[in-house]
């Protein structure tokens, strides 16, 4: 297969975006993620697949899909999803008129991808900026992202890559390798905890991150700041120590704690296993900045 065929499931792209790496950017997010952070704000990005999303709440009984899918049952609150019977082929949705019952991805090739992020092409040269590909985690779709990488690279765009630091390959490694500049993000010190809240040990995670910073990537660190989970000062005096012994480290962005994507775990019919988890307070989180300027990498809240 010629490298412009390879795919990946596409579920948004954001143009104009200042806080995914330098200058204006385009992101283009892509399913699939070795990862399961509880409090992930994006679960239509982790599977790699196109998945259906019902909101019940937009459907105008128009009667399109009644009748269509043994897996689907028009109600007088709107529709509902067998999840175990569905299987995401989409034709409800194609058939709904309110999105009621819309898809979450599309599979896009690596040339329409670059055709798609090509058109933002000046605003990348007047900024400084350039493509951001994130996901998910864009390296679980190697092939497509490296060659995509390559791609834009020719072409003369900047390739930033947000990352999970865990490369499910040598190829996606490699992904990361090409990339111009890294968001990285980082979840927690302790390994066991880190497993719990993510599903993976972070061990991989710090010799990836160690690793590019031996190569001298540009890296951005992202860190969320999930009360309970991320927040202790032990943690994050832990983390500090290890962003600074990096040595390539340009920023570190923090990014406290929300809840908007709640309502996507419902569309997914999945539970949301942060309910009533509170947002830290705007005096613990200067505090936070304060651990991490002593660094001496510049620190801001949000990215
Ligand atoms: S996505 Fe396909 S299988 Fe799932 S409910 Fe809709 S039509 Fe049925
Ligand atoms: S097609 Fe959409 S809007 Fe029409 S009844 Fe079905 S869910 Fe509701």
């Amino acid at each position: 297969m010629a490298a412009d065929e390879y795919t990946a499931v596409v579920f948004t792209i954001t143009r104009g975006s200042f806080v995914d790496g330098w200058g204006i950017r385009t992101t283009i997010f892509l399913k699939g993620c070795p990862l399961r952070c509880k409090w992930c704000c994006n679960p239509e990005s982790q599977q790699p697949y196109p998945e259906l999303g019902v909101t019940p709440s937009e459907c105008n009984q128009c009667g399109a899909c009644r009748g269509l899918c043994k897996s689907l049952t028009l109600e007088s609150g709107g529709p509902v999803v067998d999840r175990a019977r569905c299987t995401n082929c989409g034709k409800c949705a194609e058939v709904c008129p309110t999105k009621a019952l819309a898809m979450f991805g599309e599979a896009y090739t690596v040339e329409r991808a670059f055709q798609e992020l090509m058109r933002d092409k000046a605003y990348y040269d007047r900024s400084g900026g350039g493509v951001t590909i994130g996901g998910g985690e864009a390296t679980m779709s190697d092939k497509f992202t490296y060659a995509l990488v390559k791609k834009l690279q020719e072409a003369g765009v900047h390739v930033a890559i947000d990352t999970c630091g865990y490369p499910v390959s040598p190829l996606a490694l490699k992904v990361l390798e090409q990339a111009d500049l890294l968001l990285f993000d980082l979840k927690g010190f302790d390994p066991e905890r880190h497993r719990r809240d993510t599903g993976v040990s972070n061990e991989v995670i710090h010799d990836t991150l160690r690793h590019l910073g031996a190569l001298g990537k540009d890296i951005i660190i992202r860190l969320p700041l999930v009360p309970g989970h991320t927040d202790d000062d032990e943690t994050l005096r832990k983390e500090a120590a290890l962003i600074a012994s990096v040595g390539s480290v340009r920023r570190i962005d923090l990014i406290p704690y929300h809840d908007f994507g709640a309502v996507k775990y419902e569309q997914l019919g999945r539970p949301y296993k942060m309910a009533g988890t509170p947002r830290l307070p705007d005096e613990r989180v200067e505090e936070i900045r304060r651990i991490f300027e002593a660094t001496g990498i510049p620190t801001q809240i949000g990215g």
